[in-house]
Formats: C-alpha cells, structure tokens, sequence
C-alpha cells in the first residue's frame, strides 16, 4: 500500500536449524512418550521456525506428579528466602546472557520484530530479579492486643503447586510475570506456553538448570490447551492455576478448576480506552495513541485499541495519528529499524479483516488500511495500519477484542460522557486520560473501571505496580507485592501464653456420669 513506511530488508540472520523443544519435568529433557511433535511456521519469512514435543496426559502427569513430590518434601520451599533469591538471579543471569538466542526465536515463532523480542526477552531479567528480591519478605502480622495471655501470629506459606498457562503473544515476559513470583514463594510449578510459541519457555529450562533449580520445582509440557492445559486446571494435585490468555479460556478454566476448588488467578482481554481532553499535549498523546495500537501488531492485552476524543478536536487529531501511523515502520520483524511484525496466523489475520470489514458494512468510515499488507520476500501475514472512525457503541468492532493494528475512534463532549463510554465494556483492563488538568485526571482515574489507569502516558510499566484487570479482563493481580502475594497462603497461630485456658467441661454438680 502507497505512504506507508515499509522495511524489507533484514539484518539478522535466520537460524541455521529450527529449535528443537522439548519437555522438561523432574530435571530432565523428554519427548513425548509418543513421539509425536508439533511444526512452527514463522509467519513472516514462512520457514520452519521450531518443533516441539506435543504433550498428552502422559507428561503432564508426570509433570504435576514430579511438582507435586517436590513440593511435598520441602527441596524448595524449606529453603530460606536468601537461598531462593540466590537461584533466581542466577536465572536473570542467564537470561540476559542469552538475550540474542532467546529474542531470535520469540521474532520467527510470534512475528514480533526483534527489536521489541530483545527487549521483552533481555527486560524480563528485570522481572526475575525483582522476585528474587521478594523472596526474602514473605512476613505476616502479629497481634498484642488480644489479651495478656494470647498471641496471634499469621504467617504466609506457599500456596503449593502451581500450573501457569500462558499465550503467544508475550510468551517470555508473560512467563516472567508468574513464574518467579511463584518460585521466590516457595511454590513448584508445572508450566505450559502456547503451542504456538513453545521455544523461548522450553529454552528457559535450561537455564534452571543451570542455576541451579532443583529437580521437580519447575516442570515444562508443550502442547495444545486439550489434553495439557485442560488437566493442568483440573488436576487434584493442584493448588493454583496462573492463567493468561483470552476470556473464553479463561472462563472454561474457572469452571473446570471448580471441581477441586483450586485457586484461580486470571490476566484476560482488553478493550482499553485512551480519552483525550482538548488541553492535553495533544502531539504527545497522538504518539501514545499511535504507539498503544500498533506495539507487539496492536496483539497486545494493553493495546489501547479505542480511543475516546472530545468532539472539538477529533479531527485534527484523527488527522495527526493518521499522518503517524503511516511513519511508524511495519515489515521485515528481523530488521532492527522495525517497529511492527507480522500476524501470528492466517487464521488470526481473517479475524482481524473480518472485524473492519463488518463495521464498514454497518457504516462505520476507514480512515486508514483496511487490509493485508504484502511486505515483499517476507510475506502477507501482515495487516495494515487502521484507524476507522463513524462507530456506533453496539459494533463488535468497538466491544470486542481486535488484537490487530486497528483503532476505532469515539467521542465525547463532557467528562461524564467520557466516563461512561469508557466503562460501557465487558472489560476493564486498562484505561488512559490525556489532560493538562490534574483535576480532570483525577477525577477519570476514580471513576475509570480498570485495573490500570495511565495519566498522560500509555503502557509504562514496573515490576512494583501490581497489574490486572476488573470485570471480564481477569481476576487476582500480578508483579509488585500484591502479585507475590497471589502465591502465598494465609495462616493464623493462635498461642496462649501460661496455662490460662479455662475448660469448658464443667460438671454439673449432683449428676453422675454414666
Ligand atoms: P488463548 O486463551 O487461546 O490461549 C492461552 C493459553 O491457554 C494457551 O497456552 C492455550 O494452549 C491454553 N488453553 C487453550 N485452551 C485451554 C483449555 N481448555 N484449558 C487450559 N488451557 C487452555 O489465548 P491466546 O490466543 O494465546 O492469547 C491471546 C489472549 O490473551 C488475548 O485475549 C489477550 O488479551 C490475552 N492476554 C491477556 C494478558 C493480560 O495480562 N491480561 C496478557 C497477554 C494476553
């Protein structure tokens, strides 16, 4: 397509070999009992990226039956907070020494360009040394005024075994959002990636083992949802299920998990506005517009793929993400310059068109795109840059989750107004306002039904701020102490000081007991 900007050449290499993934459980690397395996095509460049061992209940079994051992005997979990801590930056070590293996794989399996694959994969080191830390703080409370002779102590213990499950679109940093929180916890695991993208999750293995992780703790199954993921979330020998992924899964997986009653901590769909008042910097704010839906191929829980924009400036500013979005560098994922890759299957990219071919057809105006984009010697697993404006609140186009590169636009006239279409979603992810008025912020950051609210900027995150979603984007939190404390359980320790007890069986005088 004309005026957009296109790289198609490439300076990093394809790999000589795909990746070959294979299951980690108990210590060890096996393939399916079966032998059976899965083919990655990369969906830019069409080669074989990866192959994986398909897992079966068989592995999966044995997987939670190793996590289970592990966590029972204490290997782990009766090690001080110091001696975890000690393991987990080695891991982050490791991590970033290999941030280049790691980042090239995650490109050829998700489309990503490699620019943001080394910083997802190099940056989430960051994430492990974050935990590391809160390895050496899992303290309770103490309560002295329950009576002299009382001392109430409630301590925190590891919740157990954990299965953690998680997608393609962030599959190394998603997996650095749980793991290491759940290790530095004292929990052992049993982990599966998405079947689209096992490489990096299966290459981290490695480096548990050499940093040291004992056998069992964390264990790795490649495989689809069904059989894998489904006896991951029902399995009686599980405590907790980490799940990030989309809301139907997500709602499966809460019904399944009921049976057992175990815990379940849900990351979910977004539909996360930005609303733009007309005294905010507005050059800023068309760039965080233009960079909330086109990072990661708009492909992205955060993406802030609806923008809420007062009438008075709608469109000069429609105008200015316009002229953005044709600058921002869609093409060849191996080149560094890139900023926006390819789509992760045929499949997904018929969903994306499908989405804005209907809202064209129930009248809704395409500013920008509206198609596949063909990146020559690369492919056509690509969709354009797309911005669609006259939408109606009821199209699925502005209620459901596009994952593409495609933004609709709707405004408002009042903060009312603002506040009540940002929260006429299902979701409740994330939500951003644009003023120079911090009373207008504060007042939007209050009534803004969403776990996460950006002020004047979109998508800056930190391993200290909790992160997840309300309503149908999730539920329990992630990173920061309130995601570490997901991991941990709550005991209370009554103790009564001295012999103080008064008994309760009293005989009753004149009766004799038979
Ligand atoms: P998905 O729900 O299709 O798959 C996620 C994982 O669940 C995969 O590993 C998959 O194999 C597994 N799975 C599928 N069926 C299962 C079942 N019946 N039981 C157990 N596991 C099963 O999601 P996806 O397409 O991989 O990822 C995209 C979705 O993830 C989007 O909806 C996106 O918003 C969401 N997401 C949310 C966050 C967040 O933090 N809120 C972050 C990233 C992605």
């Amino acid at each position: 397509m004309k005026d957009l900007t296109v790289i198609v050449d490439q300076t990093v290499a394809l790999p000589d070999a795909p990746y070959q993934a294979r299951h980690f459980i108990d210590g060890s690397f096996v393939d399916s009992a079966d032998g059976r395996r899965s083919d990655r095509i990369s969906p830019s460049h069409g080669v074989l990226a990866s192959q994986a061992a398909l897992g079966t209940e068989v592995e999966t079994e044995a997987a939670i039956r190793a996590a289970r051992t592990a966590f029972d005997d204490g290997r782990w979990s009766g090690l001080t907070g110091k001696e975890r801590a000690q393991v987990l930056n080695r891991v982050a070590d490791l991590i970033e020494a290999n941030e280049e293996r790691l980042a090239v794989i995650e490109t050829l399996e998700s489309g990503k360009p490699i620019s943001q694959s080394r910083g997802e994969c190099g940056g989430a080191a960051d994430l492990w040394r974050y935990a590391a830390s809160l390895a050496r703080t899992s303290s309770g409370d103490s309560h002295n005024a329950l009576g002299e002779d009382i001392l109430g102590v409630v301590i925190k213990e590891p919740i157990g075994v954990v299965s953690i499950i998680t997608p393609w679109n962030f599959p190394f940093w998603i997996l650095s959002q749980k793991l290491p929180f759940a290790l530095a916890a004292g929990c052992t695991c049993v982990v599966k990636p998405s079947e689209v993208t096992p490489s990096t999750t299966a290459m981290l293995a490695e480096f548990l083992l050499d940093a040291g992780l004992p056998d069992g703790v964390c264990n790795i199954v490649l495989g689809f949802g069904n059989p894998v993921g489904s006896l991951m979330s029902t399995h009686k020998d599980v405590d907790m299920v980490s799940f990030t992924g989309s809301t139907a899964v997500g709602k499966h997986i809460t019904n399944a998990a009921g049976d057992t009653l175990k815990k379940v901590a849900l990351e979910l769909g977004g539909k996360n506005p930005q609303v733009i008042f007309p005294d905010a910097d507005l050059e800023n704010a068309a760039d965080a517009v233009t960079f909330g839906i086109y990072f990661n191929v708009g492909q992205c829980c955060n993406s802030s793929s609806r923008i809420i924009v007062h009438e008075d400036i709608v469109d000069s500013f429609v105008d200015r993400v316009v002229e953005l979005s044709r600058q921002v560098a869609f093409g060849n994922p191996m080149h560094p310059d890139t900023q926006v890759g390819a789509i992760v299957t045929p499949q997904h990219q018929a969903k994306i068109d499908g989405y804005v071919q209907d809202a064209k057809a129930e009248g809704a105006t395409i500013s920008l795109g509206g198609g596949a984009l063909e990146v020559p010697g690369v492919g056509s697993q690509f969709y354009q840059p797309t911005v669609v404006r006259d939408v109606t609140s009821d199209m699925a186009i502005v209620r459901e989750e596009v994952f593409g590169p495609v933004l609709v636009v709707q405004t408002f006239r009042t903060m009312d107004e603002a506040i009540a279409l940002t929260n006429d979603s299902d979701y409740g992810l994330s939500a951003g306002i644009w003023s120079d008025n911090v009373h207008t912020c504060l007042e939007f950051s209050r009534r803004a039904q969403a776990g996460t609210i950006w002020t004047n900027t979109w998508m800056d995150g930190f391993p200290e701020l909790a992160f997840g979603g309300v309503k149908q984007s999730g539920q329990g939190r992630e990173i920061g102490q309130y995601g570490y404390d997901e991991f941990l359980e709550v005991k209370s320790l009554v103790m009564r000081i001295g012999q103080t007890r008064a008994p309760w069986v009293k005989p009753l005088a004149g009766r004799e007991t038979s």
